[in-house]
């Protein structure tokens, strides 16, 4: 299949880019790295009149520390991401969950923005950052704004955004000292995304979140409450899972998906705390 024609900008600031994605006289999309969009525009399942191409946007790239947060550009390929000197030791949830987004060739196109901004639910990366309590940076014509992950993510490919606003990039909240980190998913093959999955944080909180579950990446609450306050008792977490409005895919029922949640989180926290 061939998108259907479309015109192509690509601006060098944002406040350019800001402006021509809020002219109501055409329908117009981001662009980041294009690994789910240019597959949307091929099956017709988007047909932007106009493509605006995030990458001459220096605003929205690299990696910087302020105020104990580090801001990730939107723009910033998985693949930087990855070869940041520093990933291990500052962000190891994200290393950890890195090499299980999608393959190395698209790794290298797609972006975190990217990924934030289309809210697939069985993506690993909102659920990491749900996990880590990070917040979403956004600005539009009327400003500049951030909002939680815990608020961002509302549905299957629905977030907080508006339309007319960017995601400029990721707050992620520094490593408490001693913090560790789960993370397990099941796929059918290596880089597929995953038929279930979870991420875990537990520093000054326990913060479990599952994907792939459900309509948007999930936390565990009662799972949480149980496991902070007795890391022995994961039976009697797993059976709080009903809690989570489990949906089903092309993979798998929702009482499948049930079952998974309480494989991953087992496997998961068994090798955290073993
Ligand atoms: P694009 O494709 O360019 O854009 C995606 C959407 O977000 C578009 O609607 C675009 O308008 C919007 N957008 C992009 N950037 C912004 C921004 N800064 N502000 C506002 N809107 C924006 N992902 C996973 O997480 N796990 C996987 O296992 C996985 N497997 C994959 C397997 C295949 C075969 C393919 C093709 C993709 C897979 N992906 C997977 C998706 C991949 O991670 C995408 O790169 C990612 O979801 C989107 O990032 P992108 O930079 O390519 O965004």
């Amino acid at each position: 299949m061939k998108p259907a024609q479309f015109d192509y900008a690509r601006p060098a600031t944002l406040a350019e880019a800001l402006s021509l994605l809020s002219d109501d006289t055409q329908d117009a999309m981001a662009l980041a790295g294009g690994q789910s969009l240019m597959p949307m525009m091929n099956f017709r399942l988007a047909a932007p009149d106009l493509l605006v191409d995030l990458g001459a946007i220096e605003a929205l790239r690299g990696i910087s520390e302020q105020d104990g947060l580090l801001q990730i550009g939107a723009m910033t390929r998985y693949a930087e991401l990855a070869r940041w000197p520093d990933l291990a030791a500052r962000l190891p949830l994200v290393a950890r969950a890195l090499p299980h987004v999608a393959h190395a060739a698209i790794r290298n196109r797609g972006t975190l923005g990217g990924s934030v901004a289309l809210a697939d639910p069985a993506a690993e990366m909102p659920a990491v950052l749900l996990a880590l309590g990070a917040r979403i940076a956004l600005a539009g014509q009327a400003g500049a704004r951030v909002v939680a992950a815990d608020d961002f993510f509302l549905g299957h490919y629905e977030t907080a955004r508006r339309a007319d606003e960017l995601v400029t990039g990721i707050e992620i909240p520094s490593t408490p000292q001693g913090a560790t980190f789960g993370f397990h998913e099941i796929t059918r093959r290596h880089g597929d995304y995953a038929m279930a999955g979870v991420a875990i944080a537990r520093g000054d909180g326990l913060r479990i979140v599952f994907f792939s579950v459900a309509d948007r990446p999930v936390r565990a609450p009662r799972a949480e409450a149980i496991l902070q306050g007795d890391p022995t008792a994961l039976d009697a977490a797993c059976g709080t899972l009903d809690d989570i409005d489990f949906a089903g895919d092309l993979n798998a029922s929702p009482a499948m998906k049930r079952h998974l949640a309480g494989v991953v989180l087992r496997r998961a926290w068994k090798e955290m705390t073993a």
